[in-house]
C-alpha cells in the first residue's frame, strides 16, 4: 500500500510538471507493474490530487469511488456478456434472472467506468482538460463532465487542447436571456375574439406593469408582447404571450407566477367590458418552453469560435483545408436533410455532460443543445465556430430551486461564478469537442477498423 502511495505521488507530481497527462494515468501504473484492475483507483486518486493543487479548490462532498471499473459477467443459459460496475450487488441476468457468472473469454478484462475518471458515485465524473475563454467572459476553466462511458471525454480534453494552442476560445455571450409566456382565450366566435384582443391591447400597459413588477426580483423585465391567433373547429383561440428579458436566472418560475397573476386581472378586465370567453388558460405549447424550435426565443445566445492558421492545418489535416470545410458543409446538410433544423452532433453529449455535472436547471436541456456550426477561411485563417442558440440556464441554488452540494462543488471546481460564464465554458467545450471530432474524421483516425471500444 505504501507503494501505491508513492505511485500516486509520483504520478500528480507528473502531471504538475506537465509531463503526464492525466487521462494516461492508469497507462503509467500499469507501466510500473501495478495489476489491472487495481490501478483505477489510485488512477482516480491521482488526478483528483492534480485536479485540487493546480485549482486550488477541494473536493469535499464528491467521493472517489474505491472499484472504478467495469467487470465483465456472463449469463450461463442466455450467454449475454454483462460489463457492471464492480460496485453492483444485483448479479443476476436481467433477461433470465439466472445468476450471472465470471466472464473469461476472448475480451475479457477491466474497463474503466467513465474514461478520465476523477470522482462520483452515481454521476461519474470526468477529467476533460482545461479551456481559456476571452472576448465576452475572460478565464480559463477546468473541465469536469459527466459524459458517458466512452472516450469522449478524452476527445474532449484533446480539443480543448488544441483551441488552447491557437489561443483560445473567443466567446460571445449575450448579456441578456430571454423567457417566456403565454396567455391563452378560447372564444366561441371570431367578434368575441376581435373585442377582446382590442380590449387588451387597450389596457395592456397596466397588465405589463403588474408583470414587470413580479419578474424584477430576478432583474427580469418585459420586453414584448405578442398578439396570435388559431382556431380549430367551433374554437377560436386568442395568444398573448409575455417575453422577458434576464441578466442571471433562467426566470422560468417568475414569468409563470406573474403572467399567471396577469391571466386573473386580464380575465376581470374582459368580464367587465363585457366580453364572452370559454377558457382563460396559460397554454403551453407557445412560450416554447423545451420546445426545440427555430422560434423559440428562451435561454440565450452564445458562441465560440477559434482561428487557426490555413497552413497549420493542413499540416494536422494532411490534406487541403477546402476538404474539412466540405465536411462540415456535408454534415451540416446531412442534418437538413433529415429535416431537422439545427445541428445536434457531439455537442449534445457535451452539453448534458455538462448539465449533468453541474446539476445546472433544466436538468432536460434539451432546447440547449440545439447548435450551429460554421467555418471559413479568413485572411490566412481558418475560422471555426460553434453558435448555442437558445441556452436555458439558472446557475444559482436560490429562488429557481436548491441544487445539491455535488453540482455546486463541480461549478466551484471548474470556476463557474455566474451563468454569463457558465455560458462561455458551454459553448468553448462543444466548440473544443467538436472541432476535435471533425478534425478526427476528416483525418480519418476515427470509425475505422482499428479504433475499437474499450471493452
Ligand atoms: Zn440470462
Amino acid at each position: 500500500m505504501n507503494d501505491i502511495s508513492n505511485f500516486i505521488l509520483d504520478l500528480h507530481q507528473d502531471m504538475m510538471r506537465g509531463n503526464l497527462p492525466p487521462w494516461r494515468a492508469e497507462a503509467a501504473l500499469l507501466e510500473r507493474g501495478v495489476e489491472s484492475p487495481d490501478h483505477f483507483y489510485p488512477a482516480a486518486l491521482a488526478r483528483r490530487g492534480y485536479i485540487e493543487e493546480s485549482t486550488g479548490e477541494k473536493f469535499s462532498h464528491l467521493q472517489v469511488m474505491e472499484k472504478p471499473y467495469l467487470q465483465p459477467w456472463q449469463c450461463p443459459k442466455d450467454g449475454i456478456v454483462y460489463n457492471l460496475e464492480a460496485q453492483e450487488m444485483d448479479l443476476s441476468c436481467t433477461v433470465c434472472r439466472s445468476a450471472l457468472e465470471p466472464y473469461n473469454g476472448p475480451l475479457a478484462g477491466y474497463a474503466p467506468l467513465v474514461a478520465s475518471y476523477v470522482v462520483g458515485l452515481e454521476d461519474y465524473i470526468s477529467y476533460c482538460g482545461r479551456i481559456t475563454v476571452k472576448g465576452d467572459v475572460d478565464r480559463d476553466f477546468v473541465n469536469l463532465t459527466a459524459m458517458g462511458p466512452g472516450m469522449s471525454a478524452i476527445g474532449l480534453a484533446r480539443g480543448c487542447f488544441l483551441v488552447n494552442r491557437y489561443g483560445g476560445a473567443e466567446v460571445q455571450v449575450e448579456p441578456v436571456a430571454g423567457t417566456a409566456r403565454c396567455m391563452g382565450y378560447v372564444f366561441a366566435d371570431q367578434e368575441e375574439r376581435r373585442k377582446a384582443r382590442d380590449t387588451i391591447q387597450a389596457n395592456l400597459e397596466r397588465i405589463k406593469a403588474l408583470v414587470n413588477e413580479r419578474v424584477a426580483k430576478v432583474g427580469a423585465e418585459v420586453v414584448q408582447v405578442e398578439f396570435d391567433m388559431d382556431s380549430f373547429g367551433p374554437d377560436y383561440f386568442l395568444y398573448i404571450c409575455f417575453y422577458a428579458d434576464v441578466p442571471e436566472y433562467r426566470a422560468h418560475g417568475e414569468i409563470s407566477w406573474s403572467v399567471g397573476e396577469a391571466r386573473q386581472m386580464t380575465d376581470s378586465i374582459l368580464k367587465e367590458a363585457g366580453v364572452d370567453f370559454n377558457l382563460s388558460v396559460i397554454p403551453q405549447g407557445y412560450d416554447g418552453d423545451y420546445k426545440p424550435s427555430p422560434s423559440n426565443r428562451r435561454g440565450r445566445r452564445v458562441s465560440a469560435q477559434v482561428r487557426i492558421p490555413v497552413k497549420d492545418m493542413e499540416k494536422f489535416l494532411g490534406k487541403p483545408v477546402d476538404r474539412f470545410l466540405a465536411f462540415i458543409e456535408m454534415d451540416r446538410r446531412g442534418v437538413e436533410k433529415l429535416g431537422w433544423f439545427f445541428y445536434t452532433g457531439m455537442g449534445a453529449e457535451i452539453i448534458s455532460g455538462l448539465y449533468k455535472a453541474t446539476r445546472v436547471n433544466p436538468r432536460m436541456p434539451l432546447t440547449a443543445c440545439l447548435e450551429r456550426i460554421y467555418a471559413f477561411v479568413d485572411k490566412g485563417d481558418l475560422v471555426y465556430g460553434v453558435e448555442l442558440p437558445t441556452v436555458e440556464a439558472g446557475v444559482w441554488s436560490s429562488i429557481e430551486g436548491g441544487m445539491p452540494p455535488t453540482g455546486r462543488e463541480v461549478m466551484r471546481i471548474m470556476g463557474l461564478t455566474n451563468v454569463r460564464e457558465f455560458c462561455a465554458n458551454l459553448a468553448a467545450q462543444v466548440l473544443a469537442g467538436e472541432f476535435n471530432l471533425a478534425s478526427e474524421i476528416v483525418r480519418e483516425k476515427l470509425y475505422s477498423k482499428q479504433v475499437n471500444r474499450l471493452y
